[in-house]
This record gives C-alpha cells, sequence and structure tokens, in this order.
C-alpha cells in the first residue's frame, strides 16, 4: 500500500492506495491536531480499528507545497533533502513548517520505509527564466530569491496526463491551458507537455481572483495603504490572503451561494471572476499559439459550467476545445511514489 499525506498545521489529510492499482483502499482527515507525532499515532491506531495493518504500507508520499528553486521532481527524503526542506521555509513558513513536522511524524511512526517528498511548484520548474523572473533588482532574486515559482502543479501536471489519454495526443506534444478553478486559482501555460508559465508567483497570493485571495494588484497599493490607512503588515496580509478576491466584492467566498445569488454584488463578483479568467486565458493563447485544449478543474472548474461559459464566451472564432477533467492530487502523488518505488 502507498500511503499519501498532505499535513497542514491545523489538519493533516491522508489517502490509503493499493500499491498494484492505485485503486483508494481508505481515505480521511484528522482535524484540530495539537501536534503532527500525536496525530500520527492517531491514524495508526484508526488504521488498526478499521484492520488495516500499517506494516503493508510500503512508502509514504508527502505533499510539500513550496520545493523553491531545489526541487524538479518528487524526491525520495534523506536528512539532507529536509535540511534543504528547513532552508525554504521562509517562502512558505505556514504550510512548509507543517509539511516537515508531518514528514517528522511519519518517519518516526514508520522508520523502514521510504518517504517521497512531492512539491506543489516542482511542474513548473520547466519555466523559462523570461518567464519565472520579475523586472525587479537582479540582488533581490540572487540573495532573497524572489521569482516566480508557481503552484498547484501536482493538479496540473495530473491533468496533462490525463488530457493527453482523452486527446490521444502524446504529452509531448501535448499544447494546453489549464485552468485549476477552487477556493485558490490558478492557470497554467502547457507547451509540450511543460509549464511554461503559471498565473501564481512566489506566493498562491498572485495572479488570478480566488475564494478570498485578491490575485494581482498593482503593488504600489500595498506601500499606499501602507502609508495613507496606517495598515500593519500583518493586516496586509489579512487583507489580501483571507478577506479579498470573491468575499470582498460578493460578500461570500463560496461559488455555489453567488450563483445562486440575485445581489449586485454577487454578479459584479462573477463578472470580476471571469473576467481576469478570459485575460489569462488570452495572454496564454497568444504565448502558446496552438492550443489542443482548455481544461477547467478544481470544484468551480468542474461543477460549474456558468463559470465556464463566460470564460470562453466571444473566443468562439478561436475554435477552442474545453474540457473539464476532474483533478487527483492524491492519485498523481500516489503515481510519483509508485514510480520511485520502482526505480529504488
Ligand atoms: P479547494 O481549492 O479548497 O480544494 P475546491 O476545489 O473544492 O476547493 O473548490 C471549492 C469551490 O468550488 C467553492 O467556491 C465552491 O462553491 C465551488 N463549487 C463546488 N461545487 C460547485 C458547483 N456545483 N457549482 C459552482 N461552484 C461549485
Amino acid at each position: 500500500m502507498i500511503l499519501v499525506i498532505n499535513a497542514g498545521s491545523s489538519s493533516i489529510k491522508y489517502k490509503l492506495f493499493k500499491a498494484e492499482n492505485l485503486k483508494v483502499v481508505f481515505s480521511g482527515i484528522i482535524q484540530e491536531i495539537k501536534n503532527h507525532h500525536k496525530a500520527f499515532e492517531d491514524l495508526k491506531d484508526t488504521f488498526m480499528q478499521k484492520s488495516i495493518d500499517f506494516s503493508q504500507i510500503k512508502a509514504i508520499g508527502h505533499r510539500v507545497v513550496h520545493g523553491g528553486d531545489k526541487f524538479s521532481k518528487p524526491t525520495l527524503i534523506t536528512d539532507e533533502v529536509i535540511q534543504i526542506l528547513k532552508s525554504l521555509i521562509p517562502l512558505a513558513p505556514l504550510h512548509n513548517r507543517a509539511n516537515i513536522e508531518g514528514i517528522y511524524a511519519a518517519k518516526s511512526i514508520a522508520k523502514d520505509i521510504e518517504h517521497i517528498a512531492v512539491f506543489d511548484t516542482a511542474f513548473h520548474q520547466s519555466m523559462p527564466q523570461y518567464s519565472y523572473r520579475y523586472p525587479i533588482g537582479d540582488d533581490v532574486y540572487s540573495s532573497l530569491h524572489v521569482r516566480k515559482y508557481g503552484f498547484h502543479g501536482t493538479s496540473h501536471q495530473y491533468i496533462t496526463n490525463e488530457a493527453s489519454k482523452l486527446l490521444d495526443i502524446g504529452v509531448h506534444e501535448l499544447n494546453l491551458i489549464s485552468f485549476h478553478i477552487g477556493n485558490g486559482v490558478s492557470a497554467c501555460a502547457i507547451k509540450e507537455g511543460k509549464s511554461i508559465d503559471t498565473s501564481m508567483g512566489m506566493t498562491p497570493l498572485d495572479g488570478l481572483m480566488m475564494g478570498t485571495r485578491s490575485g494581482s494588484i498593482d503593488p504600489a497599493i500595498i506601500t499606499y495603504l501602507m502609508r495613507e490607512g496606517e495598515y500593519s503588515i500583518d493586516e496586509i496580509d489579512r487583507l489580501l490572503n483571507k478577506n479579498s478576491g470573491l468575499l470582498a466584492i460578493g460578500k461570500d467566498s463560496d461559488m455555489r451561494n453567488l450563483l445562486a445569488s440575485e445581489t449586485e454584488e454577487a454578479k459584479l463578483a462573477i463578472e470580476m471572476f471571469t473576467y481576469r479568467l478570459k485575460k489569462q486565458l488570452g495572454a496564454y493563447l497568444a504565448i502558446l499559439g496552438r492550443v489542443d485544449a482548455v481544461i477547467f478543474t478544481g470544484g468551480i472548474g468542474e461543477n460549474s459550467k456558468e463559470i465556464r461559459e463566460l470564460t470562453c464566451k466571444g473566443l468562439e472564432n478561436f475554435a477552442l476545445k474545453t474540457i473539464v477533467i476532474k483533478t487527483d492530487e492524491e492519485l498523481q502523488i500516489a503515481l510519483h511514489v509508485k514510480e520511485i518505488l520502482n526505480r529504488v
């Protein structure tokens, strides 16, 4: 069996797969965790109650949010890898710290098996420099690692492989625009199977309008708010990450509620949301030239025909093929783990 772990700061999601055919055996979430170690002890107990033999687990795949520019593929976790992961904490303090605690806890209860890190950023490491660099001081790039990394990479990669099967086009010939639209939203331009640009940036705050995140705004707004509105750094963080996006405009971050609502503010939120998606689509059409399909995934992308139609409305002349694919990041992680197990 292969266990996939997504360790956050307050919860741990897990999914257990049969190693032979990657069928799901069992999955769940441990909420409101106090410490990761105790949570893994609880998980072991839960497995025992379900008569699942923990010793049958061959390997654990850990979702790690930020791999910086150090990891471009899934990686066997050694002590050296943990040291590198620690050095990346400043790039995603909340996420990576929790991911590392999850790795330590899992390693302490499952010592003799392989642990493999799968990074949200890895798929985007193929972006060319002219795409991932920001046109600001060279020193902030070299000393503080300020550049675009991109996220949702595991999802965009899964989508690419699934689209390749559906369209019967080899991955290395496939050009796609992939929209992952959930609470977090990102687009990816995929050329010959590789990410060449993505809308999220150095952090997952950049790019498209999201449930509670602003996406791209004029960067000078931040200094203006600090100077004129006397906002602190924490207040700006909260404003842009937790109190912006659909929530700020439509007064609700849940797309289902906004689509069902008759209010002007809900209408505006949907107009802004889809206007930005359409602009992104146009930009990626321009850089790709030929697009085999536009893929929609994530809670909104998979379920809302209305959002998909509003995004593509007016682009009929481009004869775009649009496809809905249900994403499965845990399965993609399990696939990576299986591939590595076959090699070691
Ligand atoms: P996360 O990014 O947290 O994984 P999801 O991918 O589950 O989130 O997406 C959550 C979003 O999907 C919410 O805004 C929710 O309203 C939206 N959603 C789920 N089902 C539907 C639906 N049938 N129609 C429109 N939006 C939907």
